[in-house]
């Protein structure tokens, strides 16, 4: 009998074992793909030895050192190599332990922007339905996740949202990308002037979204024209890469394939590759110098900000992300997938959508593919699918309630950045057949 706590209680878990390239072994000697890097996490997959040695490395230098007494070289250069990378105006990196810390402080910033600047009445957040930026209380009211935020909405913080973008449902007949891109734009105007233009002060959303959609990209155009609408009105732009940056789409952050720059981007998963926990906030000069000729501080902290064994491990992984091999083998092999997904399963009566970039892919289950009808939520499709890919030694990620929190069932894909052709083949047969499977049980 467990003393833990699991995700779910009474399911039987797999005990993993082993990891090594892109699979996990359990106990029983099984084998799995991870074809989703768990929760897109494993960018490099698994024990990979220079992460492993530059950790290692790190250990024998010094485990643990406070923020508030002493830095470290590896978060210094972290911090370097990370503003290098990003594009001007992302000039600075606060570091966390995770996705939701990263939101919790980045909500914070555009807070504290605001008052060091004069504006103590800019508080509203506003974000879109159907997103995802994490568990802890700030960063759960303002991810529009249905389901997740539905028992806790009585002691949520205020927040707002607006429509995500999500052309498969949600663009009409007779309109065009761009079309349907004013439309949500001009919503989100309406939202900021409903509130008060001068009271918001952040819209907060994931370029490319992901585990409550499953890599839905924005149609061409609108992140420009969000950008233009939070310039208009003062407003701070939060981009959240948690799960789609770090080179998960085939630049190192999603964004990139917008033409914009948010005031505050924050990433994780990928950051770490799963070897550590550890997650940043990057953010604009401008907002630097508030803080830096205000009070001299960000009013914020945790015990394990900059802890030197993560910072150790998200430096080696940064390090290697750069490599020029690395984005060409996600574009490549993305292109792969998307072109194998289309050929095995968009023949199938129930894939509706097959969707993403680089190695973030997203399908769409449907119970009709002409109405888009999804499955009756009580046939758990999502939880099936999952069940019956783990039996084909397939780790996947799929999700129910992708349309409004309650109906859609949809599967993320999210493989390793070193993940070979054939092994793409593989991940690609044996979803497949767990589909199959699953909507035929
Ligand atoms: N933001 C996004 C876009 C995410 O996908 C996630 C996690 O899935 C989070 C934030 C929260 O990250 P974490 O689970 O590390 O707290």
């Amino acid at each position: 009998m467990t003393k833990l706590l699991h995700r779910t209680i009474g399911s039987t878990m797999p005990r993993a074992v082993a990891g090594e390239g892109i699979y996990i072994t359990d106990s029983e000697g099984r084998t799995y793909i991870d074809g989703s890097g768990g929760a897109a996490v494993s960018c490099l997959g698994h024990n990979h030895p220079e992460v492993l040695d530059a950790m290692k490395a790190q250990m024998a230098r010094i485990t643990y050192a406070h923020t508030s007494f002493f830095t470290t070289d590896v978060a210094e250069e972290l911090a370097e190599q990370l503003v290098e990378l990003a594009p001007k105006g992302l000039d600075y990196v606060y570091l966390v332990s995770g996705g939701s810390e990263a939101v919790e402080a980045a909500l914070k910033m555009a807070r504290q922007y605001f008052v060091e600047i004069g504006q103590p009445q800019r508080r509203h957040i506003i974000a879109r339905r159907q997103s995802y930026h994490g568990n802890t209380i700030g960063a759960l009211a303002t991810g529009g996740n249905a389901w997740r935020r539905a028992q806790f909405r009585p002691i949520l913080p205020e927040t707002h949202h607006v429509s995500p973008c999500y052309a498969y449902r949600d663009m009409q007949a007779g309109e065009t990308h761009a079309t349907y891109g004013e439309r949500l734009v001009a919503e989100l105007e309406a939202k900021i002037i409903e509130l008060g233009a001068d009271t918001v002060m952040a819209f907060v959303a994931e370029p490319v979204v992901g585990a409550t959609l499953g890599a839905v990209t924005p149609v061409p155009g609108y992140l420009k024209l969000v950008r233009q609408i939070c310039d208009q009105y003062g407003i701070l732009l939060i981009l959240d890469e948690v799960m789609c940056g770090m080179g998960r789409t085939g630049t190192m952050f999603a964004f990139e394939q917008e033409g914009i720059v948010p005031d505050l981007m924050t990433i994780a998963k990928g950051l770490g590759g799963g070897f550590q926990p550890i997650g940043a906030v990057m953010l604009s000069e401008t907002i630097y110098r508030a803080f830096a000729e205000g009070s001299g501080l960000f009013q914020h902290g945790h015990t394990y900000i900059g802890h030197p064994i993560a910072a150790a491990a998200a430096n080696k992984v940064v390090e290697i992300l750069r490599r020029s091999e690395m984005m060409k083998n996600v574009v490549r092999m993305g292109e792969r997938l998307q072109v194998g997904l289309d050929a095995a399963l968009k023949q199938s009566a129930y894939v509706g959508d097959i969707r993403g970039r680089g190695l973030f892919r997203g399908i769409e289950i449907v119970a009709d593919k002409d109405t888009k009808e999804p499955f009756d939520p009580a046939r758990r499709i999502n939880s099936r699918i999952k069940k019956e890919a783990m039996q084909r030694g397939l780790m996947c990620y799929p999700m129910g309630g992708t349309i409004d929190g309650v109906h859609g069932d949809h599967v993320l894909l999210a493989p390793p950045y070193i993940t070979e052709a054939e092994q793409i083949d593989m991940i690609i047969d044996r979803l497949a057949a767990a589909i199959d499977a699953a909507v035929a049980g």
